[in-house]
């Protein structure tokens, strides 16, 4: 059996598994029996292809990053995933997730958001297939994220304040599953990166992997080879990440490096590096590295990326960490900007700061001049734009 795969219990290696309350149990044991065969007919994946292909615009371009390349003396490729539809590789599995929902005779869709961004890509697949959606958000996040939530308003979902606890992301995730608790029979929950309880991280990971699927095919068509010799992607839960190293994690020649927000610093303890400064223990129904108190508690992380901004990381990473299958560094806020900045006047390519967390790999890795490095872009930086205006010292 493959070491990248979950075993019977939903582990890989020693991290995963479903931490559940017992309520839930029949809602997550119902996906679990139910999942695969789904996904796996050509009813379900002729529409899921449609969809990619004519509602998302994918392929996305694997992009030949001419000045980037020059700049560092090697040879950059980009994966624009910040060209779908919705502007980041987060619809890859709402669709997913949504057109599974349909297919199991759901009639509702609950989803928790922190950004902001997986709610929007929620509730605008919600609304193209028609399936009534409910998005909760932390009521501070509400705030700090207002147009987000005027977008999600405006694609007909409604959005209901998590107001306990710390009003962020860990909260909106507590009402999302006391709501599926309460609606087992007609309602989806629809999770946004390869965390929860097994079976969800496998099947986020299943979905986004068409991103390097793609990659192997375009890479081949424009080299000759499918496999690069470096693979790039940011990770907060890690769905961007794992979709991109998917397809390369039995190539062992393929080195792969994955990019935590370092937020301060990892010394300050204003950090989202989980796998730096975090623990073992039990988030979101799973087991992975998380960062927390001596007695157990979550630690607010802080990253100036909202998408990083997570206290845990989804089990698969935590196994591809202690396996050191893919090297995880951190990239710090400052970093970021400069990276963000640095690509938007080298390539007029203006990242999310999530992705410009990836590019600045860039500065801090010597690459020889025959390498060939894919980076994913995650998504597009323009919900960004204030945060890069209000950081401009960055700009050189
Ligand atoms: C949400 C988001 C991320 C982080 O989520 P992952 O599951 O780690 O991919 C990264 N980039 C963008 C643009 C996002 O919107």
């Amino acid at each position: 059996m493959s070491k990248y795969k979950t075993n019977e219990y939903g582990f890989y290696g020693n991290f995963g598994g479903a931490y559940i309350p017992e309520m839930l149990y029949p809602n997550i044991e119902n996906l679990k029996q139910n999942y695969k065969a789904i996904i796996n007919t050509d009813s379900f994946q002729n529409e899921f292809k449609d969809l990619l292909k004519n509602y998302v615009g994918r392929p996305s371009p694997l992009y030949f990053a001419k000045n980037l390349s020059k700049k560092y003396n090697t040879n950059i490729y980009l994966k624009r995933e910040d060209l779908n539809h919705t502007g980041s590789h987060k619809i890859n599995n709402t669709i997913g997730q949504i057109l599974l929902a349909k297919q199991m005779g759901k009639t509702r869709i609950i989803a928790e958001t922190g950004a902001g961004q997986h709610g929007v890509a929620t509730a605008t697949v919600a609304t193209l297939l028609g399936i009534d959606c409910v998005i909760y958000m932390g009521e501070k996040d509400m705030q700090r994220q207002a147009p987000n939530v005027e977008r999600i308003k405006m694609l007909g979902a409604k959005v209901i304040a998590a107001k306990s606890g710390s009003k962020t992301l860990k909260d909106a995730t507590n009402e999302a599953l006391r709501d599926w608790i309460n609606n087992p029979e007609n309602t989806f929950y629809v999770i946004g990166s390869v965390v929860g309880p097994h079976p969800y991280p496998e099947m986020v990971a299943e979905f986004q992997s068409i991103i390097s699927k793609e990659i192997k095919i375009q890479l081949f068509e424009k080299t000759g080879k499918e496999n690069p010799d470096y693979v790039i992607a940011c990770v907060g839960g890690g769905s961007n990440a794992i979709g991109t190293f998917y397809n390369f994690l039995e190539d062992d020649n393929v080195k792969l490096i994955a990019t935590e927000a370092g937020g301060l610093g990892i010394e300050t303890g204003k950090t989202a590096a989980s796998l730096k400064v975090g623990k073992p223990g039990v988030i979101h129904g799973s087991k992975t590295y998380l960062i927390q108190t001596d007695d157990g508690q979550i630690i607010e992380p802080h990253s100036i990326s909202a998408g990083l901004d997570y206290p845990g990381i989804g089990p698969l990473h935590a196994h591809l960490h202690d396996i050191k299958r893919v090297n995880y560094i951190s990239i710090n806020d400052d970093e970021a900007l400069k990276a963000g900045f640095m690509l938007t006047r080298t390539e007029g390519i203006l990242p999310a700061l999530e992705s410009a967390h990836a590019v600045a790999v860039l500065e801090k890795q010597s690459f020889k001049t025959k390498d060939v490095i894919v980076v994913t872009i995650s998504g597009r930086g323009d919900k960004d734009l204030s945060n890069y205006l209000q950081n401009n010292k960055f700009k050189k």
